[in-house]
C-alpha cells in the first residue's frame, strides 16, 4: 500500500470557449495537457450574465466523453440524436460522443449565478467509432453519503455504500464531489494504476504525508500514483476528486475532436464539412 502524494499544483487559467463563455481551464493547458484518460477540465462560473449568456451554440464532437456537472443555474441541451433536456443544479449529463455528435449547450436563465464543470474523458480507439450514447442523471440519482464531518456526492465509482450511476465503464472512473469540515479527514482507497487529481473549489487541503505548497481556490492538484488517499481540511473545504484508468494510446487533438492520429482529425473535419459527420 502506498500513500498518494501531490505531484503538482496548477492554478486554473482564464479562458473563453463557445460563443464567448468565460471559464477557468485546468486540464488541457500547457501545464496539464493530458492526464490520461482526462483531456480537459473547465469550470464555468459567474454571477454576471454577460460572461455566459452567449452559451455554446451547435458544435461537433468526436472521440471523447463529456461529463457536465451543474451546481448553480440551468442549461438547455439539444443534439443530433434528437436528445433534448434541461440541466438543473445538481444534475449531470454524461455524453459518449463516439463517432460524432453535434450539440448545443445554452444557458436557460436570464441572469443570476452560474457554476458548473465540464470534464472530457478520452475514448480508446475501439470505442471512438461507436454510435453516440447520452446519459442524463438527475441530482437525486447520484450516490450520496453524509456523516457529521463530510458530504460525498458520487457521480462515478463508490464511496462506502454510496454508488454512482455511471458504472461498467472502460476507464473505471471515480468522480466525487466532497464537502469536508475544518480539521476533518477524508480517506479513500484508489485502484492501483489510476491517474487522479483534486479540483479545489473552496478552502485549503493537506494531502498525503509530505509538506507541500499552499492549495487555494480553483486549483488543480495533480496526484502521484498510489492507492491510499488521505486528505485533511485545514479549513472547511469543497472539492472534486476524479480518477481513472489510463488508456495509454497516442492522441491527436483537433479542437472538439480527439482521435489517435492527425489523419483521423482531418477525416473528422472532412466528414463535418460534407455533412456525413453525425450519420450512423
Ligand atoms: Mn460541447
Amino acid at each position: 500500500m502506498s500513500q498518494i502524494e501531490i505531484k503538482k499544483i496548477v492554478k486554473a487559467l482564464n479562458a473563453s470557449d463557445g460563443a464567448g463563455v468565460k471559464l477557468k481551464r485546468s486540464i488541457g493547458t500547457p501545464e496539464a495537457d493530458y492526464i490520461d484518460p482526462f483531456l480537459m477540465l473547465d469550470e464555468f462560473g459567474s454571477e454576471n450574465k454577460d460572461d455566459y449568456v452567449a452559451g455554446f451554440p451547435p458544435h461537433p464532437h468526436r472521440g471523447i466523453e463529456t461529463v457536465t456537472y451543474m451546481l448553480h443555474g440551468q442549461f438547455e441541451h439539444e443534439d443530433s440524436t434528437g436528445s433534448k433536456g434541461r440541466m438543473e443544479p445538481g444534475d449531470v449529463q454524461w455524453m459518449k460522443t463516439g463517432r460524432g455528435i453535434i450539440h448545443s449547450e445554452m444557458p436557460a436563465m436570464a441572469g443570476g449565478k452560474l457554476l458548473g464543470f465540464q470534464l472530457w474523458i478520452n475514448m480508446p480507439a475501439e470505442l471512438k467509432k461507436n454510435k453516440p450514447e447520452y446519459f442524463y442523471i438527475k441530482g437525486n440519482q447520484l450516490g450520496f453519503y453524509k456523516d457529521s464531518e463530510k458530504i460525498v456526492k458520487v457521480i462515478a465509482g463508490k464511496y462506502k455504500d454510496a454508488e454512482g450511476p455511471q458504472n461498467k465503464h472502460n476507464v473505471e472512473p471515480i468522480y466525487f464531489h466532497i464537502v469536508l469540515d475544518e480539521g476533518k479527514e477524508f480517506e479513500f482507497d484508489v485502484p492501483e494504476g489510476h491517474n487522479s487529481f483534486i479540483y479545489l473549489l473552496k478552502g485549503e487541503l493537506e494531502i498525503g504525508e509530505k509538506s507541500h505548497d499552499k492549495t487555494s481556490n480553483s486549483s488543480l492538484i495533480l496526484l502521484k500514483r498510489g492507492n491510499k488517499l488521505k486528505i485533511k481540511a485545514k479549513k472547511k473545504s469543497e472539492f472534486l476528486f476524479i480518477a481513472g484508468k489510463p488508456i495509454g494510446e497516442p492522441i491527436a487533438r483537433g479542437g472538439p475532436f480527439v482521435m489517435n492520429t492527425k489523419a483521423e482529425i482531418l477525416e473528422a473535419i472532412q466528414d463535418y464539412n460534407n455533412g456525413t459527420f453525425a450519420k450512423y
